[in-house]
C-alpha cells in the first residue's frame, strides 16, 4: 500500500500560504488602507470589478469613487453611504448586498461584506469581499416571474383549483371560492374537505386520496357532486394531483363546474325523450335518415302496419313494401332530395301486413347544420287511403254533378223551346179554331140559310168539338204567357160576390144539363177584394167548373165566401169523385190529370189548376184541397185583403 506524503502546515511560508488561498478565492477579496485606496485585491475581485489592482493603484482614488461612484439612477453615491466608509468609520462589520459600475459604465449586483482590520487598537484599514450575483439575481427574478405567473394563473383561471392537505383545505382559487358560494378563499381554508364533497362521492374520493397517496400519480376525470356553502349542489369534473404544501403530502384538485352541461344534458335527453314518446304515440309512421339517405330510426308504428320486424326496414329495406309501380320514383325522387337536399314530398301506396296497398303521402325534410351541411333527415307517412278515395268519389261525383247540372240546362232551353213553340202554335191555331167557331154559330143560326133537321145534330157537335178546342188553345196560351212571366195584375177593389153570381148564372145550362143543383147562399150581398177581375174569373170559372165536371149527375155543388185570415176566402165544395191524397199535390202541376171514373167522359188539359194556382199566388193568396175519393171535394181560394 502506498501512502500519499502531505506536507505539514508549519513547512509552508505563511505568506505565500495566505496569498494562494487568496488568490484562489473564488469570491473577490479587497484590502483597503485606512484611506479606502486599495492596497490588495485577489483576481476574483479583479475580474469582478473589471480592473487590475495595477490600474486601481495607477487611478489613486479611494475604491468608493472608482466602484461606487454612481447609482444605477443616475445620481452621485456619496461615500458617506458606502458600506466599507461606514466599516471602516464605525468599526461595524457590514454584510448586505450592494450595486457596483463597471468602468464601461455598467451595473451590477453584489453581495458584499465589509470589517476593518485593527491591530494592536490601530486602524489598518479594511477588508472587503464581494461576490457578483448578477445570475444569482436573474434566477430570482426568474423564481419570482414564474411565481407570480403561476399564482395569477391559478387565480385567474375558470376552473376551481385547490390543495388540500391532511383532510383540510390549505388553499382555493377565486375561481373555487366563488363556485362554492364563499365571498373569498379564507372563509374556506382550513375547513374539512369531506363538507364540500355530496356524500354519495365520499367513498368515492377517500379511495382516490389513497391511491394518489400510494401511486403518486394523477388521478384520471371523474365526475363528481359537491355541496355549496348555501347547500347548493353542483356536478363537477374533477382532476386530481399528487402535490405537496409546506413538505407535507398534498393533494392538488383543479375541478371544472359542469352543472350547466350535466343540466344541458339532462334537457336533450328529457327531449328526446319527449320526441320519441311523440314519435311513438303519433298515428304516423316516422323515421329518421342519416345523410346518405339511409333510414336509422323507425317508430312502432312501421311494424304494426308492415307486420315487418324494424331490422328488416332500416337503411334501404323499406323498398321491400313500396308497390312497384312506385317504386322507381320513390327512389329517384329520394335521392334527388339527398343530394340537393331539397324536400321530399311523394304520394305512393304501402303494403300492409295482410298485402292490402294503401295510399301514403310520404314527406322527409332535411335538418342542417351551421355550416349548412345536412345531418339528418326527418320523414313521415301518412295513410291518405281513405281521404284519396273518398276524393275520388268526390271528384266522380263532381263529375255526375256538373253532367246533371248540363242535362238541367239543357231541359230547360227543351222547356222554353217548347213554352215558346206551345204559344207560336196555339196563337196560329186560335185563329182558324176561331173562324171554325164563327161559321159554325152562323149556319147554326140560319144566317147562311136553312139547313137539313139531320145535319142539325153533326153541326152542333162540330160546334162543341170546336169550343173544346178553343178553350185548349186559350189554357195553353194563358198558361205559356204565365211561364214566361208575363202576366201583370191589373188590381181593382172589385165584388166578388157579384162574380160568382155572375160563373154559376152563365154557366147555368151545363149544370142544369148535368142536374146539378148549385147553392150560393152568401149572408152578406157583397164582398170586396183587391183583385184582376178578369183572372179571378177565369180562376173562379175553373174551379166551378171541375165541381160540375167531376161530380156526377144529380148531385149539389155549393159555393160559400166570408171573411177569413185577414182576408176572403171562397169554398167551392162538391159530392164528386174526390182526389186521392197522394194525387192532391200533382193536380196543381202543368198537364197533369189524374185519372178518376169521370176524367175520361169529361175531358181537360191538365192545365186549369196549374195556371190557376199562379194567378192566386200573384194575388199573394194559396189554393188548399180537401178531398176524399167518393165522398167530394172542397177547394179553399184565399186571397190577402
Ligand atoms: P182538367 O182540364 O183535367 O180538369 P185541371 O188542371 O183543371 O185540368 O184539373 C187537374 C185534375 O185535377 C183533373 O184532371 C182532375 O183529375 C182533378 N180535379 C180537379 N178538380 C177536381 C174536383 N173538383 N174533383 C175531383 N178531381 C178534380
Amino acid at each position: 500500500m502506498h501512502s500519499l506524503s502531505v506536507p505539514e502546515p508549519h513547512l509552508f511560508d505563511q505568506d505565500r500560504l495566505m496569498h494562494a488561498v487568496m488568490d484562489n478565492a473564488s469570491n473577490g477579496l479587497i484590502i483597503m488602507n485606512p484611506y479606502s485606496r486599495c492596497v490588495y485585491m485577489n483576481p476574483a475581485a479583479g475580474q469582478i470589478i473589471g480592473l487590475t489592482l495595477d490600474e486601481v493603484k495607477t487611478l489613486d482614488k479611494p475604491l468608493h469613487d472608482i466602484v461606487h461612484h454612481t447609482t444605477p439612477e443616475g445620481g452621485p453615491y456619496p461615500i458617506e453611504d458606502c458600506p466599507n466608509y461606514i466599516a471602516l468609520r464605525q468599526n461595524k462589520r457590514y454584510q448586505g448586498e450592494d450595486i457596483f459600475v463597471r468602468p464601461d459604465g455598467t451595473f451590477y449586483p453584489v453581495s458584499l461584506s465589509a470589517t476593518r482590520i485593527m491591530e494592536d487598537g490601530q486602524l489598518l484599514g479594511t477588508v472587503v469581499e464581494i461576490r457578483d450575483i448578477t445570475e444569482e439575481k436573474r434566477s430570482q427574478q426568474a423564481l419570482i416571474e414564474s411565481e407570480e405567473r403561476y399564482r395569477r394563473l391559478v387565480n385567474l383561471s375558470p376552473d376551481a383549483i385547490a390543495v388540500h392537505a391532511g383532510g383540510k383545505l390549505v388553499f382555493i382559487n377565486e375561481a373555487g371560492a366563488r363556485l362554492m358560494g364563499a365571498s373569498s378563499a379564507d372563509e374556506l381554508i382550513g375547513q374539512p374537505l369531506m363538507q364540500f364533497v355530496h356524500p354519495d362521492y365520499r367513498e368515492l374520493v377517500i379511495e382516490r386520496i389513497k391511491k394518489i397517496s400510494v401511486t403518486n400519480k394523477p388521478t384520471e376525470m371523474v365526475e363528481e357532486k359537491f355541496v355549496r356553502l348555501d347547500g347548493g349542489i353542483i356536478d363537477m369534473e374533477v382532476i386530481s394531483i399528487p402535490s405537496s404544501d409546506k413538505g407535507a403530502f398534498a393533494i392538488q384538485v383543479v375541478a371544472r363546474d359542469i352543472t350547466a352541461r350535466k343540466q344541458a344534458e339532462a334537457a336533450i335527453k328529457e327531449s328526446e325523450e319527449r320526441l320519441r314518446f311523440m314519435a311513438e304515440s303519433m298515428p304516423q309512421k316516422v323515421f329518421t335518415a342519416k345523410p346518405d339517405g339511409s333510414v336509422d330510426y323507425l317508430n312502432p308504428q312501421w311494424f304494426d302496419y308492415t307486420g315487418l320486424p324494424l331490422t328488416d326496414i332500416q337503411d334501404w329495406g323499406w323498398k321491400t313494401f313500396i308497390h312497384p309501380d312506385d317504386l322507381e320514383e320513390n327512389i329517384a325522387r329520394w335521392k334527388h332530395s339527398i343530394d340537393t337536399g331539397e324536400p321530399f314530398n311523394f304520394e305512393n301506396r304501402f303494403r300492409r301486413h295482410d298485402g292490402e296497398y294503401r295510399w301514403h303521402i310520404s314527406r322527409a325534410h332535411a335538418m342542417h347544420d351551421n355550416q349548412g351541411n345536412i345531418i339528418k333527415w326527418f320523414g313521415s307517412n301518412t295513410d291518405i287511403h281513405d281521404l284519396k278515395l273518398g276524393m275520388q268519389r268526390e271528384h266522380r261525383l263532381e263529375l255526375q254533378n256538373s253532367h246533371l247540372a248540363e242535362q238541367r240546362k239543357q231541359l230547360i232551353t227543351l222547356g222554353k223551346a217548347k213554352d215558346e213553340f206551345i204559344s207560336l202554335a196555339s196563337h196560329q191555331l186560335r185563329t182558324p179554331a176561331t173562324g171554325v167557331k164563327q161559321y159554325l154559330g152562323m149556319v147554326l143560326e140560319g144566317i147562311a140559310g136553312d139547313t137539313a133537321e139531320q145535319q142539325l145534330p153533326y153541326l152542333k157537335q162540330a160546334y162543341e168539338s170546336n169550343e173544346r178546342q178553343i178553350k185548349i188553345i186559350n189554357d195553353l196560351l194563358r198558361v205559356a204567357s204565365i211561364d214566361a212571366g208575363k202576366v201583370i195584375l191589373h188590381k181593382q177593389r172589385a165584388d166578388l160576390v157579384a162574380l160568382i153570381k155572375g160563373i154559376i148564372a152563365e154557366q147555368a145550362s151545363k149544370f142544369s144539363e148535368r142536374q146539378q143543383k148549385v147553392l150560393f147562399e152568401p149572408t152578406p150581398r157583397t164582398i170586396f177584394a183587391v183583385v184582376d177581375a178578369g183572372n179571378m174569373r177565369m180562376v173562379l170559372e175553373n174551379i166551378i167548373d171541375n165541381a160540375s165536371k167531376y161530380t156526377p149527375t144529380g148531385k149539389a155543388i155549393e159555393v160559400t165566401i166570408g171573411k177569413a185570415k185577414g182576408g176572403v176566402c171562397i169554398r167551392v165544395k162538391d159530392e164528386g169523385v174526390g182526389i186521392a191524397q197522394e194525387d192532391i199535390e200533382k193536380v196543381f202541376q202543368k198537364f197533369t190529370r189524374v185519372d178518376n171514373p169521370l176524367s175520361v167522359q169529361v175531358g181537360g188539359s191538365g192545365l186549369g189548376l196549374y195556371w190557376a194556382e199562379k194567378i192566386i199566388r200573384l194575388h199573394g193568396g194559396t189554393i188548399e184541397i180537401d178531398s176524399e175519393e167518393g165522398v167530394g171535394s172542397t177547394f179553399s181560394v184565399h186571397i190577402p185583403a
